[in-house]
């Protein structure tokens, strides 16, 4: 007796549902063919800039997507709207990368938009030394096998004064590597107030517990003297490490020692004295009204046994990092399995090997893009803002600001400058809005947003990039009064 009646529902149910589905159907039958997508012209563009297979595989990721707009009750796109997307996403999905950015953000060493730009000299070396092959590991003198390091240390012990020098991936890498090679297994003592994060995952302790060193913090978080140090010496001792505090500051109350005075101990007790710096500062950054920012060359005459720095912060080079020191430790970390592991490669080194002749030849402040910002004057930076905005096509105001180094170096320190003020309220546009515009440019630029102002500092712009950057700024204006005037309409 039940089963009519529930035969009956389900025919009901079906009834009621037909006319959706039959417009369903229409639709998914409306749907084009891959290969009518791929008959279009436009497409055929596409298809013969990036090959057929990958092209059929967007149109059908395109076409699955249109049958689950269907499903959902939604209009599916038409063949124009199904082409537009194709050729948006062949374009951003299949792009060279990374984009080519203009840094109007005054921030000179900006992690997230790849830290330090690399001098013309350091830019043409890593093409040669990309597009041929290259003596990185051969003698040319005596034909037979070479060492990739070598020549780098003999100029990196050139400008620091260290008996001998490695070069690594990066300082991180360093550090970990150092460590696991002098101290492995063994306590490496380490200050309350050092044992920090410096950023991206670098964890001091965390760094000491994978390379199989034992962290033996002293002192505490505001005072550490160097008697907390002697006091915690004991035959299982590997190492004393120091971390320069490159992000962050601790004031009021504070003691640590001089390094000096943690050499002195390191000598009386055969411990080594480490260092990591962090930044990498060859120049005196108190020459350009900021700080004293501590130097590699200071550290290694101080005596300590091994630095450790960054390549790509205030030295201005490509990523990498850099351990000076006496050579029989410095021959000890070269020889550590981690070394093979975190080797530096040859484009680094070529980027590198040009960035510290600029050292020698006494021409950093010319040559370094993040030296040459660092040395511009203020008035030069007025007079670039007047030409910036007597070559726009809208009202802009130029004002005075400041910039930051930052890439976890000179915390708290800043350059004064003078900075290109775009308003964006009065216009009825937003600022959001307009630096959104600025970053989707043929040449994206990233600013500052202040009180309804996009910023733009030109310290940070390369001057070779000042036409390019009036370009995207025009841009950006243009297609925020299109959407202005799209709206009032
Ligand atoms: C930045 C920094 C590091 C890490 O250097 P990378 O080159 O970014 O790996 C390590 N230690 C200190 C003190 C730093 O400032």
């Amino acid at each position: 007796m039940n089963a009519p009646s529930k035969r009956y529902n389900v025919f009901e149910k079906r009834n009621i549902a037909s006319e959706p589905i039959n417009n369903m159907t229409s639709q998914f039958r409306s749907l084009p063919s891959v290969e009518h997508v791929l008959s279009d012209d436009r497409i055929c563009k596409i298809v013969s800039e990036f090959s057929r297979q990958p092209v059929v595989s967007l149109i059908r990721a395109n076409l699955e997507k249109a049958r689950l707009d269907i499903k959902r009750g939604l209009q599916p796109p038409d063949l124009d709207g199904i082409v537009a997307n194709l050729q948006k996403e062949a374009q951003s999905k299949w792009r060279a990368w990374p984009a080519d950015v203009i840094n109007g953000t005054g921030v000179i060493l900006h992690t997230n938009l790849g830290r330090s730009p690399l001098s013309a000299q350091a830019t043409e070396a890593v093409t040669s030394v990309s597009r041929s092959y290259s003596d990185l590991e051969f003698d040319l003198q005596s034909g037979k096998r070479g060492s990739r390091q070598s020549h780098m240390a003999n100029l990196i012990n050139e400008v620091t004064g260290s008996e001998a020098s490695i070069v690594v991936n990066n300082n991180a890498s360093a550090v970990m590597l150092g460590l696991a090679a002098i101290a492995g297994g063994k306590e490496v003592i380490v200050s309350r107030s050092e044992a920090v994060e410096i950023g991206g995952g670098f964890r001091i302790p965390d760094v000491l517990l994978q390379s199989g060193a034992i962290l033996k913090e002293v002192g505490t978080t505001n005072r550490t003297y160097v008697g907390d140090y002697e006091a915690a010496i004991t035959e299982n001792t590997g190492a004393i490490l120091v971390i320069h505090p490159s992000n962050f500051r601790i004031s009021g109350f504070t003691h640590s020692p001089l390094i000096k005075e943690l050499v002195d101990l390191g000598r009386k007790t055969h411990i080594p004295i480490l260092h990591d710096l962090g930044s990498g500062c060859l120049l005196d950054t108190s020459l350009y009204g900021m700080a004293h920012e501590p130097m590699p060359q200071e550290s290694i005459n101080d005596g300590v046994d091994v630095t450790f720095f960054s390549g790509d912060k205030l030295l201005g080079g490509p990523q990498s990092g850099i351990i000076c020191g006496r050579a029989k430790l410095v021959t000890k970390i070269s020889q550590h399995p981690l070394a093979r592991a975190v080797r530096i490669d040859k484009i680094s080194i070529a980027a590198l090997s040009a960035t510290i002749l600029h050292y020698i030849k006494q021409e950093a402040t010319e040559k370094i893009p993040i030296w040459q910002m660092i040395s511009m004057k203020p008035s030069d930076i007025f007079t670039r803002a007047e030409a910036w905005a007597s070559a726009l096509n809208f009202e802009t105001d130029i004002r005075k600001t400041y910039c930051t180094i930052g890439g976890g170096s000179l915390p708290g320190e800043v350059i004064s400058s003078w900075g290109l003020f775009i308003p964006c309220s009065e216009n009825g546009d937003s600022a959001s809005k307009f630096a959104g515009h600025l970053r989707k440019a043929g040449r994206p630029v990233v600013g500052r947003i202040e009180d309804e102002n996009v910023i733009i500092e030109p310290r940070t712009v390369l001057v070779e990039d000042d036409q390019e950057l009036i370009e995207s700024l025009n841009y950006a204006r243009d297609k925020n009064h299109t959407n202005e005037q799209a709206k009032q309409a």
